[in-house]
């Protein structure tokens, strides 16, 4: 893998990547259709009017609806109470035709997003934020997965196969729903993990030990080129909108121009984003799949 400093980082592209997923999503869907004789409804839940969320939960919705699934969508006013919420929650989870609900967060403040998230059926929780789905990956028996290291997952083993046993693998940032799952997704992938966090002494060395280096910090270009191996695989979690002149743009936590020695790296926008959407609806298909498995076995 010697690379020189005229070589070329390749690109991950993440879109491209995510189109295809969800063309596999769509076509197993129509399959499991006809066998089952059920579709998968995937439900929103969005409370109050944050416009990022709004436009976030239509594209959300509109994938949902072009992948064959039925798209349940419930738009809460900014009020709702806690009480309100969780009783929606529970009749989600004992909807037949819900087979994935998802709360989109942030809530307003007045409302307790843990509570909320425990309330869900861990098996409809298809961002994979409960207690039972965190165990169940913590012990190596994961069912679902948080969307977003899920789709770096998929980026990773679409670069370098399926097999990543015995790679040294640094993951940026400890948070419940990047971080840690990341870490845990590859340490039952085999690979040696090291996590690098806020309070982490040596962050640039420990970075450059890495044959895999996935960064969510929130810092726009944290990562330098030295601090990537030559060589190394790069995902790019961060999203960052930095002011430029009069405009502003989003950049990655990783100083994209410096990367060039990386064997390939993910753009930010373009790279990992894309995937979130297109892990959401194959985490809905999971849901689908393994209710289908048990009551076939029931
Ligand atoms: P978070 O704020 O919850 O966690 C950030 C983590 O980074 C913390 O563990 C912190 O210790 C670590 N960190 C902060 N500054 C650091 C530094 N200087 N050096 C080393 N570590 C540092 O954030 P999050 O929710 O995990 O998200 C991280 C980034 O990923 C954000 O930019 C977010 O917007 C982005 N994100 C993208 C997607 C996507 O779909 N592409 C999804 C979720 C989050």
């Amino acid at each position: 893998m010697g690379m020189d400093k005229f070589t070329r980082a390749a690109n991950i592209d993440g879109k491209e990547y995510a189109a295809e997923l969800l063309e596999r999503i769509r076509a197993d869907v129509e399959t499991l259709k006809a066998t089952t004789g059920a579709v998968p409804g995937l439900a929103v839940v969005l409370v109050g009017d944050d416009p990022a969320s709004a436009i976030y939960v239509a594209s959300k919705q509109r994938q949902t609806v072009a992948a064959g699934m039925k798209s349940f969508e419930y738009r809460l006013a900014a009020e709702t109470s806690q009480d309100e919420l969780l009783e929606l929650v529970h009749r989600l989870n004992e909807d037949p035709e819900v087979y994935g609900i998802l709360v989109q967060l942030p809530l307003p403040v007045h409302l307790d997003p843990n509570a909320v998230i425990q309330a869900i059926n861990p098996d409809k929780d298809v961002d994979g934020f409960h207690v039972s789905n965190a165990g169940r990956l913590a012990t190596g028996n994961p069912a679902l997965v948080p969307c977003t290291p899920l789709g770096c997952m998929m980026l990773i083993k679409a670069t370098l196969g399926e097999n990543l046993s015995g790679l040294h693998a640094v993951i940026v940032g400890k948070s419940n729903i990047v971080g840690k799952p990341m870490a845990q997704m590859l340490m039952n992938a085999h690979c040696t993990i090291t996590v690098v966090h806020s309070q982490t002494r040596n962050a640039a060395e420990l970075c450059r030990a890495a044959d895999i280096l996935v960064v969510a910090a929130g810092r726009a270009g944290l990562v330098r080129g030295d601090w990537i191996k030559p060589g190394a695989v790069v995902i790019d979690v961060g999203i960052n909108r930095i002011q430029d002149g009069e405009k502003s743009r989003i950049v990655g936590d990783v100083a994209y121009g410096e990367a060039g020695h990386a064997r390939a790296i993910t753009p930010v926008p373009g790279g990992v984003g894309p995937m979130t959407i297109a892990c959401l609806l194959s985490n809905t298909l999971t849901a689908f799949r393994r209710h289908h498995a048990m009551v076939a076995t029931a």
